[in-house]
């Protein structure tokens, strides 16, 4: 397949504001691909090169793509700067030139995907003394061969800024429109990227026509992970789900572990690679009674000298790139493991809950730094209303009640697992949205270029991202600083893809920072677009930052449907309090 196709079908997406047509452009063009095309292909969509576990980035930067770009036109750096600081796009720049220059030479050999993705992965790799020069000479081949519109897709690839607003289910209901959208091989799909978070190995394995069916969970392919639905009562949570289990709900790092033999590795929440920022669970994960297991839990720090816990913050300290080993001995971790989804080559993902508790039990017994959850069977919501109220009192969140009967639903929020924390405000819960945009200091905080954030959820059917809260409370001036200076870095000149938005920013930036807010209620607002239906939508009232959100991406923010959730959550309970 040539790259000016792809480069080609870019264009078609980017001007195309509906789900659908983009998933039926994208699947016109797999199915002009091979199946080893096709998972080079979802990567790039994906913006990356890998599945996005790898942490694999083609790491151009924007001073050296210029370069690139002068080497292939003959421009000089300066002009191509000055151009790009006019335009704001480089990609759109190495456009405009390359179209220039077309006009006196179409020489150059044309670039395939295969050339294109092996030139990427070689960019990639590159590292030490001369790599620079060698990731600019790589790249200017690339343009040499480019016709213009593929300048600009190649150029914004290797800076990292693809963005699409292709999301991975846009590219699953591609795949499933290529054989007319069947629904039970939809959810296969589905489930396999579940199960493996490889995207591109899922689009190859379909492409050769391989049973999805049969699908599995295999060490070091982390599990995208189950998450909680909320309720806001004991009495809801039995009547939706019966006798069930009660979890504490430990506030640490959540993480994934994946053994076999000699070999672990540990994801976090966000599937990113930590281990060897574990030391001590690595070693308790060798001893655990089983060749193989994928299993997973809740990490929290223990300080030897106070004898007790670490709150979030303080356990977060231990994920760092250095000085390892020294706040290993000082804050040593214990992993309160809650699942397992695999074990000596068995998947147990479709295993009722209380099947896998108690592989799990069995698994960790006597191993002292990984240990089981504690938890308790609830039979009736004043048990499980005791239970929540001991926790809370002895200064946990919460509680987490499962379904003794369901699987283990990977890569969704179900009520399968539901929480139940205490409340913020008339809040069931915070919620974590991403900043799209920052408004200047005023008054007493002049002295700071930031005066507060515009955060917005998401709307996992459109895929777009809707306001919620202009926060302008809850910071520290450490964090005003930090903020104003992590945004003024990734500032773009108008409002992002993707963002409804009825408000103006004194700046939009790039939708990257996750921040976890508390609000006394959520009320209706004409001046937000959460849900938006009859000129009003959902909105944060007095909304205030309680902390960032390193572990989330912008996928794995609150979605709309959430916040209706919670609203309806809150009006039952200020229905029971008038009562
Ligand atoms: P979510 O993970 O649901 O998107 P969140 O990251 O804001 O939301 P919470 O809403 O506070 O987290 O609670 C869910 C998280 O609780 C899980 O992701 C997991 O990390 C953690 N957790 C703690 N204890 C348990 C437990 N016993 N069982 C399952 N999850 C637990």
């Amino acid at each position: 397949m040539l790259f000016s196709q792809v480069a080609e079908c870019f264009a078609e997406i980017e001007a195309e504001p509906s789900r659908i047509a983009m998933s039926s452009k994208i699947a016109g063009l797999l199915g002009k691909c091979s199946a080893e095309e096709a998972r080079k292909l979802v990567y790039i969509i994906e913006g990356s090169i890998a599945p996005a576990y790898e942490g694999l980035e083609v790491g151009i930067g924007e001073k050296l793509a210029i370069k690139a770009i002068a080497q292939t036109t003959g421009y000089l750096e300066k002009d191509i700067e000055k151009e790009y600081k006019l335009v704001g796009d480089l990609g759109s720049v190495a456009e405009k030139l390359i179209a220039k220059k077309a006009q006196l030479s179409l020489s150059s050999s044309q670039n395939t995907l295969d050339k294109a993705y092996g030139a990427f992965v070689r960019i990639a790799k590159l590292g030490g003394a001369g790599s620079q020069q060698a990731k600019i000479s790589l790249l200017a081949e690339l343009l040499n061969g480019a016709q213009p519109a593929e300048a600009k897709y190649l150029v914004r690839f290797c800076l990292g800024k693809l963005r699409l607003g292709v999301g991975d289910p846009t590219i699953i209901d591609a795949l499933s429109m290529m054989r007319h959208g069947d629904k039970r091989e939809s959810e296969q799909l589905l489930r396999a990227f579940n199960l493996c978070s490889d995207l591109g190995e899922v689009a190859e394995r379909y492409i050769l026509g391989k049973n999805l069916s049969d699908f599995s969970a295999r060490p070091f392919k982390p599990i995208r992970p189950a998450l909680a639905e909320r309720l806001s009562s004991a009495e809801e949570i039995i009547e939706k789900i019966g006798r069930c289990a009660a979890e504490a709900k430990y506030d640490g790092l959540r993480m994934q572990v994946h053994l076999e033999g000699k070999r672990v590795e540990i994801y976090s929440r966000k599937l990113e690679k930590m281990t060897h920022m574990f030391p001590e669970i690595v070693d308790a994960a060798k001893r655990l009674g089983a060749n193989a297991a994928i299993f997973e839990g809740e990490a929290l720090a223990y300080s030897q000298k106070e004898k007790r816990y670490l709150s979030f913050q303080e356990t977060i300290q231990r994920k760092r790139k250095y000085g390892i080993e020294a706040m290993a001995k000082e804050f040593p971790l214990r992993l309160f493991a809650f699942d397992l989804m695999y074990k000596d080559g068995k998947d147990l993902t479709l295993e009722p809950y209380h099947k896998r508790r108690s592989m799990l039990e069995e698994l960790v017994r006597g191993n002292g730094t990984i240990v089981a959850s504690e938890q308790i069977i609830a039979e009736s919501p004043q048990m499980l209303d005791q239970y929540f109220k001991r926790l809370v009192d002895a200064g946990l969140e919460g509680i987490i009640a499962k379904d003794l009967n369901q699987p283990y639903v990977a890569g969704a929020r179900k009520f399968a697992w539901i929480k139940l924390k205490k409340s913020y405000g008339q809040m069931a819960d915070t919620i974590d949205a991403v900043v799209v945009g920052y408004y200047l200091g005023k008054g007493a905080r002049q002295e700071f270029e930031f005066g507060g954030l515009l955060a917005c959820v998401k709307n996992a059917e459109s895929g777009e991202l809707e306001t919620v809260a202009k926060i302008g409370s809850g910071f520290s001036e450490e964090e005003m600083r930090s903020f104003e200076d992590m945004l003024s870095k990734i500032k773009v000149s108008q409002k992002p893809a993707g963002v409804v938005s009825k408000l103006e920013p004194d700046f939009w930036v790039e939708p990257k920072y996750v921040v976890a807010v508390a609000a006394d209620e959520i009320t209706l607002s004409p001046m937000h677009t959460c849900g938006l239906s009859g000129g009003k939508g959902y909105a944060l009232r007095f909304p205030r930052m309680v902390g960032m959100r390193h572990d989330k991406s912008p996928d794995d923010i609150t979605t709309t449907a959430e916040i209706i959730r919670m609203f309806e959550i809150q009006k039952r309970r200020q229905e029971t309090q008038a009562e």
